[in-house]
């Protein structure tokens, strides 16, 4: 049988609970000063401990991958910490699709997709001088939101380079991508595509609370006026949400075009975990501006079962766990080539 394995951080306890409840191994990348935190989960079965991630790149890793018949599952602080090219060259079979992974890091490559699913993405703003209205203005990678601002116009922008610059925050030579801002209410919508049923299932919905931006908007605006600071969308925390079931239809149409447009774009195409991340605004109208491809830490919120999960499986299934049923079939039914890369 094959073992499950991920990178202590992001969402690794539940997909490690996700895959004991499958009955299978689990095997957690460790960093040495998080090993007394994941001590404390028994379902976790072994831990390799190292001192940077970047290790799963060397033999003495990977052996132990190998021996276990591990199937590693990418998340958020791989792509934060790993080089497309490190994450493309890691050996152990990753779950889903790795060189999709680019294209969620990069972000020409990532409008380029989005546009080709025809979500309805926002207007990118190719010179700090072509502000217009009001922009955020986000760094590459998964940085999570640390380092983004908003600015209004040309000299806004300068203002709030110059000073996150000055701060450490960013360097002088990043390329930073302008976008306009979409106002609405936040909506990240996770799905999980199945190529063994070729079906895409709807997950569950997040919200993400962001510091420090979320902690200005509870401040009267005389104070908020006041503050010289840049603030932030660092994520901290994530919350439920549930959708006017009028939005479900066009919900699955943007999952079904996304897997569409990914099959043709990056073969083998979005298997396994996704997420569409965006805003609603008044008009119920979705606008799209990331995509996360692969399982989303907002999914942690539904450990025991979301709700629409509820609706297709009789058991509590979180993500976690519904990537180790996958994983176990394929490798029953001799598979697992077609949901590994
Ligand atoms: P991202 O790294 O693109 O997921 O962005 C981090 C956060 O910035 C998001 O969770 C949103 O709160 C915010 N954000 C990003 N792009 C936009 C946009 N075009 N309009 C409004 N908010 C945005």
């Amino acid at each position: 049988m094959v073992a499950i394995a991920t990178l202590g951080s992001h969402c690794a306890l539940q997909v490690l609970k996700g895959a004991k409840d499958e009955g299978l191994k689990t095997i957690l990348v460790c960093e040495k000063k998080r090993e007394k935190l994941y001590r404390r989960f028994p379902f976790i079965d072994e831990l390799i401990l190292v001192d940077s991630f970047k290790e799963i790149l060397e033999q003495k890793c990977q052996s132990v991958l190998e021996e276990n018949k591990a199937v590693l599952i990418p998340h958020g602080t791989l792509i934060a910490q790993m080089s497309s090219e490190e994450i493309e060259s890691i050996k152990t079979p990753v779950f889903g699709n790795k060189w999709i992974l680019r294209w969620e890091s990069d972000r020409e490559m990532k409008e380029k997709l989005m546009r080709e699913a025809n979500l309805p993405v926002p207007k990118p703003v190719m010179e700090p001088k072509d502000i217009e209205k009001l922009v955020i203005v986000k760094r590459q990678g998964a940085a999570g939101g640390k380092g983004y601002f908003m600015a209004a116009n040309e000299e806004d922008y300068n203002t709030k380079r110059n000073q996150l610059i000055a701060d450490g925050i960013i360097s002088k030579d990043e390329t930073l991508y302008i976008q306009e801002y979409a106002a609405g209410v936040l909506a990240y919508l996770q799905f999980f595509y199945s190529p063994l049923k070729d079906e895409l299932e709807f997950f569950g919905v997040d919200q993400r609370h962001e510091s420090d931006i979320e902690g200005l908007a509870r401040i009267p605006s005389e104070q908020q006026l006041k503050s010289t600071k840049v603030p932030s969308f660092n994520v901290i925390g994530n919350s439920p949400l549930v959708l006017r079931e009028s939005l479900l239809q066009d919900v699955y149409e943007m999952g079904e075009n996304f897997v569409d447009a990914s099959r043709r774009i990056v073969s083998p195409g979005m298997n396994g975990p996704f997420c569409i991340e965006g805003v609603y605004d008044e008009n119920a109208k979705f606008t799209s501006f990331e995509f996360s491809a692969r399982i989303v830490a907002g999914t942690n919120i539904y450990m025991d079962g979301s709700p629409y999960y509820s609706l297709l499986f009789n058991e509590s299934m979180s993500m976690g766990k519904r990537i180790a049923r996958e994983i176990k079939i394929a490798s029953e039914t001799n598979q697992l080539d077609k949901i590994t890369t």
